[in-house]
């Protein structure tokens, strides 16, 4: 079903059967969370989290609970899912550049 092929070793799994919640501890308070092949060790990057990101990740999910949600509401959610991508691309981009 979920199934993945290393680029490095060609192996093939599948990603309910490894740990996809990797993490490592990055310089200015970023953590990275990847997946790791069972072959060969190699690592895939899934995304990264910081502090600003887990806020706007935690009014996100708040949201979701609320039913029926508000016009206002709505249009929050939509603006906070915009505004986590971008985050996320900057993020990525910092990180990738430390590394
Ligand atoms: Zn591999």
């Amino acid at each position: 079903m979920n199934k993945v092929t290393c680029n490095e070793c060609q192996h093939e799994y599948e990603l309910t059967h490894i740990n996809t919640n990797l993490k490592e501890q990055l310089p200015n308070n970023i953590e990275r969370y990847y997946i790791e092949c069972p072959n060969c060790k190699a690592q895939y990057t899934s995304y990264y989290l910081d502090d600003d990101l887990k806020k706007v990740q935690a009014e996100i999910k708040r949201l979701q609970k609320i039913y029926p949600l508000k016009i206002k509401q709505k249009n929050k959610l939509v603006r906070l899912r915009k505004k986590i991508l971008l985050m996320h691309n900057t993020l990525k981009a910092q990180a990738e550049n430390t590394e």
